[in-house]
């Protein structure tokens, strides 16, 4: 099969004739149906992350029918529909045994410990305790938006922020991340304030659903600037880009007692940010992650979805075929356009 693949990090990507999956005893093997681009690819192809084997096939926001099952999978058969979270938990490691397979000890992430589903045909482990079958309701683009970023968000703002009706959410950076906060915070009633540098993502943002709009090029002080909006603050921040800058404003923005929560990946010069922790002791906030969401933490979020009142699909601005993938994920750095970007021709 041709497969997205680079054998250097940050060296050409190609398409290579490479082998067809098998599954492993305890999982499947997909054939991709939608697979998003996402800004963790490029950061993968740029050596930023140390699960990642040379050579390499990216991919792991994705949906898929199953075509083949592993001798030990006892809860999946040929033919579903399925998608899955892009931290598949192992099912038996003491995180797993919590219930928060998003943290497990002994990950399989496709498209970073694994080969991963910019391909037609993906292996995917652990496939009792990590699939997801897909309502009728939900298409294959709408299901690949959903496996990385927006649940990320969508556990971020309701698991770790418990965001509540009428509060203030402030969402700092406007891509795939941020937009899905918008959305989902939206959805929940909450007040949103879009943060970014970019008008055309911010007036998007508006679209989706925020409630005001900060350019940080256009204001001295961005924390001031949400605080001012807010009445005093917002309740729950979202870094949603990483970087030092969006992690500060995003925790200097907070009322008192507020919760910033750090999805946007931190790598080289950004792992350990400067912050402001004189106003973390004195106005008593908290600092938490989420880091993909648990499988079956997933059923309300698809109800919603079913139900029109969550819609991922309207996040999804390009439609491109895995030819066009090596050039759309190089070129993700630089920030093009105002949605993201799925394969859904393989
Ligand atoms: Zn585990
Ligand atoms: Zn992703």
């Amino acid at each position: 099969m041709k497969a997205v693949y680079y054998e250097a990090f940050g060296g050409p990507i190609t398409m290579e004739d490479v082998p067809e999956p098998v599954p492993p005893p305890g999982g499947v093997v997909l054939r991709v149906t939608a697979s998003g681009l996402c800004r963790s690819d490029w950061h993968g192809w740029q050596g930023h992350d140390p699960d990642i084997r040379l050579p390499h096939v990216p991919g792991h926001e994705l949906a898929g029918e199953i075509v083949a099952v592993g001798p030990d999978v006892r809860q999946r058969r040929v033919g579903e529909r399925v998608t899955l979270p892009f931290v598949c938990g192992c099912g038996h490691c003491p995180q797993c045994a919590s219930g928060n397979q998003q943290v497990c000890d002994n990950q399989f992430q496709p498209g970073f410990t694994h080969w991963g589903s910019f391909a037609p045909f993906v292996a995917v482990d652990y496939a009792d305790s990590n699939l997801v079958p897909l309502p009728d309701l939900i298409d294959d683009v709408a299901a690949a938006a959903l496996g990385c970023r927006f649940i990320t968000a969508y556990r971020g703002l309701v698991a770790q922020g418990s965001v509540q009706g009428g509060q203030w959410v402030a969402v700092h950076g406007c891509g795939g991340v941020g937009l899905s906060a918008i959305l989902i915070a939206a959805a929940l009633g909450a007040q949103v304030i879009a943060v970014d540098i970019d008008e055309q993502k911010l007036a998007f943002a508006r679209e989706l659903g925020a409630a005001a709009a900060v350019n940080g090029r256009l204001v001295s002080d961005v924390p001031q600037a949400v605080r001012a909006l807010s009445d005093g603050g917002a309740h729950i921040s979202i870094d949603a880009l990483g970087s030092q800058e969006t992690c500060f404003n995003s925790v200097a923005c907070l009322r008192k007692r507020g919760k910033h929560i750090q999805i946007g990946l931190m790598t080289g010069e950004h792992r350990h940010p400067r912050l402001p922790m004189d106003r973390v002791i004195a106005h008593e906030l908290q600092i938490l992650g989420s880091h993909g969401m648990q499988a079956h933490a997933y059923p309300p979020m698809l109800a919603m979805i079913a139900a029109g009142k969550l819609q991922p699909q309207r996040l999804v601005e390009r439609r491109i075929t895995l030819e066009e993938a090596p050039a759309a994920l190089a070129a993700m750095d630089s920030f093009p356009g105002k949605g993201i970007t799925v394969i859904d021709r393989f």
